[in-house]
């Protein structure tokens, strides 16, 4: 007879699963105590809108979890394709009083949603995926109804309207799971993360939220089913459907991971990994094979949007690898993101670029030396919770770089305040990252040569001294980038790069 399971923080020693949990359940799970149970090996695989576009991706996905079954795999998954830019859209139409665009949009998405699921045999008949793509389809024209008479379209609808995307990805990715022999069940994210009310960008509570993922996930992972997780949505502490900012879901996959002690994070996208420079600009960009935290958390972060920003962090706390892998291509090995610095002939690991930037120009001979200057400025976009990218100073004027334009005008005005101000618009960072920036002399030559054409507006080494940033104009970008991959990535270290 078993005690019954407690869910602690900390891996215990001896801590029984309790007889309900195990009554009927395969015979692995009715013996194993919780300490063995941590010690199976537990992985997190996230699928990004193209991994999830249509039939043929989601059956590759279920031959991806299929082959990973001994690892317990949990799936988090993105909506399918360009399904949430379509759903902001259709909110968006909605409200502007345009309601047969609305509703011809509404249609589209069903017919292809409802397409995908039948070339896949399933939401043909009266089964549980056919009813939840019905009654999904009738909350948002609801919600379409609902837009058309306010015609305001706020934050909180506009999550409520995106929720959609995931949630209807996940219903059908259950179902062809299912259907390929993986017993698999669908989660609800909006039970498990926990955010602010910040809707629209909202963030995730750290400790409800773990506590929430363990405690949900793990009783399904012990019946040895899949579970099948909305990346991207959650909801306030009143339950209110939220979402936590666009391309989420990678932060989705790292809450799991981190929740659950995951051995390693898979981001399934549609390139071979992390390349030298995004491949759409470049196309001979090479595949980084490893690459240390801190250079993909600064690469995120500077805009190569092949991982989200917040996707790093709770994967770094618990030292949860993080590989990065091509869902057309499952047999190729991807980037795998550690703890680790390999060794490396190259002085950059990849080049990562921003559009739609702004930078801010204040000179004051008078007060640049003054004490608490800076602070001053600095109070101002905190004030406004705008985010500074790049600082340069100079001895009369400091200039900083943003990509959050909506508060602009009010913070303009306080800034003329303490000085003359200056905003420059349609402006880029190309960012340059790796660890042995800060070891190989002769770097900022080979980059000052590459753009020597190029007029470069602000410099800036971040304080970690892994990057190498410039603010340039968003006409130079693509030949700023194609001008400095070239340079640095003229021959590469066989033993990091392919
Ligand atoms: P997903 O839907 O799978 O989350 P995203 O579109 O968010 O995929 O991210 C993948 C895209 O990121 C790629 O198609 C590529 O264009 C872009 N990208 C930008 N920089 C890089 C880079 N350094 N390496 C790989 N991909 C990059
Ligand atoms: N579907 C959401 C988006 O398009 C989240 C994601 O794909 O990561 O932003
Ligand atoms: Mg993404």
């Amino acid at each position: 007879m078993c005690a019954p399971m407690q869910i602690a923080d900390q891996r215990p020693s001896t801590v029984f699963l309790s007889e309900e949990l195990s009554y009927g359940k395969i015979q692995l799970f009715q013996t194993v105590n919780k300490a063995e149970f941590w010690d199976l090996i537990m992985i997190v695989c996230k699928f990004g809108g193209t991994s999830v576009q249509d039939a043929d991706a989601m059956m590759r996905l279920a031959k991806i979890i299929g082959a990973q079954r001994d690892a317990q795999p949990v799936v988090v998954s993105s909506a399918m394709g360009k399904t949430t830019n379509k759903l902001l859209e259709l909110a968006r139409t909605a409200s502007e009083g345009r309601q047969q665009e609305a509703l011809d949009l509404l249609a589209s998405l069903q017919d292809n949603h409802l397409k995908e699921a039948r070339k896949l045999g399933i939401a043909v008949s009266e089964d549980w995926v056919a009813e939840k793509i019905d009654t999904y389809f009738k909350e948002m024209l609801d919600l379409v109804h609902g837009l058309s008479a306010l015609g305001e379209l706020t934050p909180r609808v506009t999550d409520a309207m995106a929720s959609y995307g995931e949630r209807l990805s996940t219903a059908i990715l259950t179902q062809v799971l299912e259907n390929q022999g993986i017993p698999s069940q669908l989660m609800d994210a909006r039970q498990c993360v926990i955010t602010d009310d910040n809707f629209v960008n909202a963030n995730p509570l750290a400790d409800e939220t773990e506590a929430a993922i363990v405690k949900h996930l793990r009783p399904v992972l012990e019946e040895g089913k899949v579970p099948v997780f909305q990346g991207f949505i959650g909801s306030n502490r009143e339950g209110i459907t939220t979402t936590i900012g666009r391309g989420g879901s990678d932060h989705s996959a790292s809450l799991v991971g981190a929740a659950l002690e995951a051995d390693e994070i898979q981001i399934w996208t549609d390139v071979d990994g992390i390349m030298t420079t995004d491949p759409r600009m470049v196309p001979e960009a090479h595949r980084v094979k490893e690459i240390s935290f801190n250079e993909a958390a600064e690469l995120a972060y500077f805009g190569a949007r092949v991982l989200h920003p917040a996707t790093i962090l709770p994967a770094v706390r618990k030292k949860i690898p993080v590989r990065v892998l091509n869902s057309s291509k499952p047999d190729q090995e991807g980037t795998i993101i550690t703890n680790e610095t390999q060794p490396c002939g190259n002085p950059v690991k990849a080049i990562a670029y921003k559009k739609g930037v702004t930078i801010v120009n204040i000179a004051s001979t008078r007060m640049l030396m003054a004490h608490g200057f800076l602070r001053k400025i600095f109070e101002i976009f905190d004030h406004y919770k705008v985010s500074v990218d790049v600082v340069a100073t100079s001895e009369v004027s400091v200039s900083l770089s943003v990509d959050e334009t909506s508060a602009l005008g009010d913070i303009v005005t306080n800034l003329k305040k303490i000085g003359e101000v200056k905003v420059e618009g349609s402006q880029a960072i190309v960012c340059c990252v790796g660890d042995n920036l800060r070891n190989i002399a002769g770097v900022p030559h080979i980059v000052f040569s590459a753009l020597q054409n190029i007029d470069i507006h602000m410099i800036s080494q971040g304080a970690s001294s892994i990057n190498m940033t410039f603010v340039i104009s968003e006409d130079h970008l693509p030949e700023a980038v194609r001008e400095l991959h070239a340079s640095l990535f003229r021959k590469v270290d066989p033993r990091i790069f392919e």
